[in-house]
């Protein structure tokens, strides 16, 4: 795809689902990829993915709550492959599906700190580098629950804050030539939601049925729409959270 070949992307939540198949689109697109993730064994297995299908890609293993660790990332990226240019913030949990007045103050601290934090750190990081360097495209993943009150409490206050800072940085980092947007899927066919049918049993078949496409969407998906908003064909998209959820959301 335009403007993705023999570029820079880091990807983090790169041991599995979404930010898997993110990484291996990159790669198969001609980027050279760093895959980022808590999980250090499955982020190898994403670079045997990618290496044994002819791609290029490091792995790196990060905490996206950890402010030196994020740093670490992207010296790590520049180290490798030089300044990064394009950057898919996509590490999330779900948190506890108690109803709002049950939330504990851990599992909100928990779930604010890996999906909202972590990606205002793994922003200040990339805005910093690609500004300096000319520009960059970033992509930060939301959900449906950053537009509706479409799942947890902690979770719905994390995807909303995400969307707000998706635009903050497109309006301020714009004219430095970085565009910054966000993805907000529906349900998708990840572990994570392998876990929260666990917890809603009968809830999620509901949720699923729902939609106009009547079916989970898959990983592939979303990473088709991800490397787009990276390409030069997404070239005056900029500060939008473009939903892919199967018209749920309609
Ligand atoms: P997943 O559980 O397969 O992947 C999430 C990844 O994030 C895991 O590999 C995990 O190890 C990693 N991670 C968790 N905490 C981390 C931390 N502190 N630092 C670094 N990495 C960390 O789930 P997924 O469905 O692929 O989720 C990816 C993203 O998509 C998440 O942000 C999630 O909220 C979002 N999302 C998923 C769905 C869905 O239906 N699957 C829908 C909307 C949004």
């Amino acid at each position: 795809m335009n403007g993705i070949s023999d570029g820079v992307a880091v990807v983090t939540g790169a041991a599995g689902g979404i930010g898997r198949a993110a990484a291996e689109r990159f790669a198969e697109e001609g980027a050279r990829v760093v895959a980022a993730d808590v999980d250090g064994d499955g982020i190898e297995e994403t670079i045997d993915e990618i290496e044994s299908a002819g791609g290029e890609a490091t792995a790196v293993e990060t905490d996206v709550t950890d402010e030196g660790s994020v740093a670490a990332l992207i010296e790590a990226a520049e180290e490798s492959y030089g300044v990064p240019d394009m950057a898919f913030n996509n590490a999330g949990i779900e948190g506890d599906h108690a109803p709002l007045a049950e939330q504990s103050i851990e599992d909100w601290d928990r779930t604010i700190a890996v999906n909202q934090t972590g990606v205002w750190l793994c922003l200040k990081e990339e805005l910093a580098a690609m500004a300096d360097d000319g520009g960059g495209r970033i992509v930060n993943t939301a959900s449906i629950a950053g537009l509706a009150a479409a799942g947890p409490g902690p979770y719905v206050a994390s995807k909303h804050g995400v969307i707000g800072l998706t635009r903050v940085a497109a309006a301020q980092y714009g004219p430095e030539g970085v565009r910054v947007n966000a993805v907000c899927p529906g349900v998708i066919n990840t572990e994570m939601v392998a876990r929260s049918a666990e917890e809603m049993g009968e809830q999620m078949q509901a949720f699923i049925d729902a939609k106009p496409l009547g079916r989970m969407g898959q990983p592939e998906e979303v990473a088709s729409a991800v490397v787009w908003l990276c390409s030069d064909d997404a070239s005056f998209v900029t500060g939008h959270p473009l939903v892919i959820d199967g018209g749920y959301m309609a």
